[in-house]
């Protein structure tokens, strides 16, 4: 963290690209035969036993010996992006500590959950959706505040460096996309500030589960590559958070229609280098979900550039619902799959280049690389472990 306070002050010579303007509301009509449920499909009761019995704990609190790995492999992307990174992380801090001005706004929660859209828009966030706050999906070990209220804000990442997964170039586009969304949700918390109400943006890497939020938001559905894809973008987005007491109307879960469109394309599960990924949605946690294999991934993403193969071979993520709606009208296919623009990719680890369905062999000395340790049944943070603290 000490590095970080440090590189504030210095220039931010990275390059970064442009975030894309906010995204047009997504109107068309989802055909009936691809909707199952808005958002996802849950059991309630057990949703809450298992968060009562087995609560949710930051990763790298959990596991701070594979975070060092993670971040020795990162370099690459870590170094370029990190002055950037530690600006957006002070400003993160400075929006907590700020005060709210005396004397509330005195707005109805329609005119005022209108007013921050509007705000929003203007610090250029992709999208924003407002849920209600849920001590099931909040890590013990946050130091961010939790008010009522969240607010779920959306950052689209360049383009074109994502068509560049998996590569340390992608990886920046990520970590860019992270810096402009902790930029602009601190100016969305101290907007809220100047109003008079309390607001509490969260951490980077996160004091919570945000695709649950996101989901909850009406913002967009888990895709089977573990997810949330959302209808708008033709590409990945960045989720962060703040949460706050002002009085805001609740979007609801919304069915796009994707979890059937998924059952039709699957490019994910059949490029994943290391078949981690299943074939169908199992309840976990209570909510039916596709559960990635971690043992299996996370070692190919440290090692392998972030590999995120899963997202580059996504046709939600490279062309937006729209687009995939009117080519299935028209051919009954789900648009790119199969193709090369699509499907294809070049493996960091060895130079090559791989088509749909093609996958690079991943060794045991990628798989079972000595110097990760990482134990895989472990719960909670050990004994000893200091959470990181990116608000306090
Ligand atoms: S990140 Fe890579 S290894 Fe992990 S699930 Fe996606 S494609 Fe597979
Ligand atoms: S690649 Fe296909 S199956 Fe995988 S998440 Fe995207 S749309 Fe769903």
């Amino acid at each position: 963290m000490r590095v970080l306070t440090l590189l504030r002050f210095t220039p931010d010579r990275s390059g970064a690209p442009e975030v894309p303007p906010p995204w047009k509301p997504f109107s068309r009509e989802v055909p009936e035969e691809l909707l199952t449920c808005p958002g996802e499909p849950r059991d309630r009761e057990e949703e809450e036993r298992v968060a009562r019995e087995e609560p949710l704990h930051e990763f790298f609190s959990v596991h701070p010996e594979a975070s060092e790995f993670i971040v020795e492999h990162g370099r690459g992307f870590l170094k370029p992006t990190f002055s950037k990174l530690a600006g957006a992380i002070h400003q993160i801090r400075q929006a907590t500590r700020s005060r709210p001005r005396p004397g509330r706004a005195t707005y109805s929660p329609e005119e005022l959950t209108e007013l921050l859209r509007k705000e929003a828009v203007r610090i250029g966030l992709s999208r924003i959706g407002i849920a209600p706050n849920d001590p099931k999906y909040t890590f013990p070990e946050s130091d961010a505040e939790q008010l009522p209220n969240v607010v779920v804000c959306l950052v689209e990442q360049d383009w074109e460096l994502t068509q560049m997964i998996p590569s340390d170039e992608a990886e920046m586009a990520a970590m860019y996309g992270y810096a402009e969304g902790m930029t602009r949700t601190a100016a969305l918390t101290e907007f809220l500030k100047r109003l008079g109400f309390d607001a509490a943006p969260q951490g980077f890497p996160g004091d919570a589960i945000a695709i649950h939020y996101g989901v909850a938001a009406g913002l967009g559905q888990l895709g089977i590559n573990g997810q949330m894809l959302t209808p708008e973008a033709g590409s990945r987005c960045r989720i962060l958070m703040l949460t706050t007491d002002a009085p805001l109307v609740h979007d609801q879960p919304v069915d796009y229609g994707l979890h059937k469109i998924c059952d039709e394309c699957k490019a994910c599960v059949r490029n994943c280098p290391v078949g981690a990924i299943p074939q169908t949605r199992k309840p976990y946690r209570g909510v039916m979900k596709s559960k990635l294999n971690t043992a299996r991934c996370l070692p190919v993403v440290a090692q392998a550039s972030g590999c995120a193969v899963c997202m580059k071979v996504c046709p939600v993520q490279r062309y937006g619902l729209d687009a995939i709606l009117e080519h299935r009208e028209k051919t009954g296919e789900i648009l790119g799959v199969g193709t090369d623009e699509l499907e294809g990719y070049d493996w960091p680890l060895d130079g090559r280049h791989y088509g749909p369905g093609q996958t690079p062999k991943v060794g045991d000395e990628v798989l079972k690389n000595q110097d990760l340790v990482f134990d895989y049944s472990r719960r909670e943070p050990p004994p000893g472990v200091e959470p990181i603290r990116f608000v306090g």
